[in-house]
């Protein structure tokens, strides 16, 4: 759904007012939102005063201004939740827009852009996307309350009447786009609330203590589509995603090798997923459990790699096999410099550590381009594929994974 959205421009320069008001009445901002309002203020105390007196979903924020200069403006927007995102710019160097940009957001301001001036057209469309993302996340969070009324029951139902489901989204190699491996993840397509968000029912599913019920229901599906794929000779490995609640349950080890070798499969095949913040704070259960996963065969992944605070030397006391790179490193990664120094050390890292690195989330060409760049092994993300149901896997492989090679081989080279 695109956004309604007034916007504020504070700068002292006539000429870039102009120019931004001019970038946003330009029809290919249409496409991401529509502006009912915009407004200019050339210097911060005006910014303020309209600031209180009309909300503003968007507000640009010059930094050199006279009379209250753009830091201090931010600090009171951030202070006063004055506005639902910003984008700073400045004519100074890159690092120090960047750097006010990661003040605001510790501040808890959403900041969707961090430019050199003059705001380029580009600048301004990947930033309103990201709004607009927003915009449709915050919706997700209100509707998702909805599911708050989740209950054990709920799960238990969905599980017996197998609503619950897996789709697959494919994982490719850097070099050469070949299929790797599939991660399945959770769907649940409920009959009266509609779909609703593995993240919502999973965590509803650890708050009632029947994650362990879910998770072996839901390794059992994806053991046999496994099982499927293997016997029509279409050969990847299984990624499968646990919760870390799972990594207290003394019985899980055995219980999951068990599932495995009902249907003659090989541990070796599958790759288990946990979150990074498993591994952070006390962990020496998890550890436990983790390095007999490693002992009876199974790969590990540690997911979601910079969404949380483990750290390197946290990073080598798991027995792990790959590092999933989070989307937040990854998405737009090419916007950033910052972003472009996390993500390029932490691939050197994990190489060093002798981990396999995935990153999650390319959605934009570019994010690829430079991914291929830095020689990540695998890729997974919307630029490729979206989770699929496990029949449309085979077509993707077949017709479409070839027309992307042929397409990216055209683009790159
Ligand atoms: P995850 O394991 O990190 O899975 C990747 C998530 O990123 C998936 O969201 C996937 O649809 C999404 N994704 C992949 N590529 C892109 C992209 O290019 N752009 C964007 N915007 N998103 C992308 P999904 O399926 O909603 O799952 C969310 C999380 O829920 C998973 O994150 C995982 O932590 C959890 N989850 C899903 N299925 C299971 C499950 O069976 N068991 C457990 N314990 N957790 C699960
Ligand atoms: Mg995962
Ligand atoms: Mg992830």
């Amino acid at each position: 759904m695109k956004p309604d959205i007034n916007i504020l421009v504070v700068d002292d320069s006539r000429t870039q007012q102009h120019n931004i008001v001019a970038l946003c009445q330009d029809n290919g901002v249409g496409q991401y939102c529509t502006i009912s309002h915009i407004e200019v203020a050339e210097n911060g105390v005006i910014a303020l005063e309209k600031l209180r007196a009309t909300h503003f979903h968007l507000v640009f924020v010059d930094l050199e201004m006279p009379v209250m200069d753009g830091i201090e403006l931010v600090r009171v927007i951030a202070k006063d939740k004055l506005a639902d995102a910003i984008i700073i710019l400045s004519g100074k160097d890159p690092s120090l827009i960047v750097s006010i940009g990661t003040m605001a957001e510790s501040d808890g301001l959403t900041v969707v852009g961090t430019f050199q001036k003059p705001l380029s057209a580009d600048n301004l469309i990947s930033s309103l996307k990201r709004l607009a993302s927003n915009a449709n996340k915050e919706n997700g969070k209100e509707q998702q309350k909805v599911y708050n009324r989740l209950s054990a029951d709920h799960i238990l139902e969905g599980i017996n009447k197998q609503q619950i489901t897996l789709y697959y989204q494919p994982k490719l190699t850097c070099q050469g786009l070949l299929l790797k491996g599939v991660e399945a993840l959770a769907r649940w397509p409920h009959p009266k609330f509609g779909d609703i968000s593995p993240f919502e029912f999973i965590t509803a599913a650890e708050e009632f203590g029947v994650i362990s019920t879910l998770t072996h229901y839901l390794f059992d599906i994806a053991l046999k589509q496994k099982q499927q794929w293997q016997q029509q000779e279409i050969n990847f490995h299984l990624a499968f995603n646990l919760s870390p609640l799972s990594l207290a349950d003394e019985g899980l080890v055995d219980k999951i090798a068990n599932q495995v070798e009902n249907y003659a499969l090989q541990p070796k095949d599958i790759i288990l997923e946990i979150t990074e913040n498993a591994i952070s704070g006390e962990v020496s259960k998890a550890i436990a459990t983790l390095a007999k996963l490693r002992l009876k065969g199974f790969n590990l992944a540690i997911d979601d790699y910079g969404t949380g605070f483990a750290n390197a030397q946290q990073l080598s006391r798991v027995p792990a096999t790959e590092l999933k790179l989070d989307r937040v490193l990854v998405n737009n990664v090419t916007t950033n410099p910052q972003q472009r120094a996390i993500l390029k050390s932490t691939v050197i890292l994990a190489k060093e550590l002798g981990l396999k690195t995935v990153a999650e989330g390319i959605e934009h060409l570019e994010d690829f381009k430079y991914i291929h760049q830095i020689d990540v092994d695998l890729l997974q993300g919307f630029y490729f594929a979206k989770p699929m149901a496990a029949h449309k896997i085979k077509h993707w492989l077949q017709k479409e994974l070839p027309l992307i090679r042929k397409e990216l081989k055209l683009t790159c080279n």
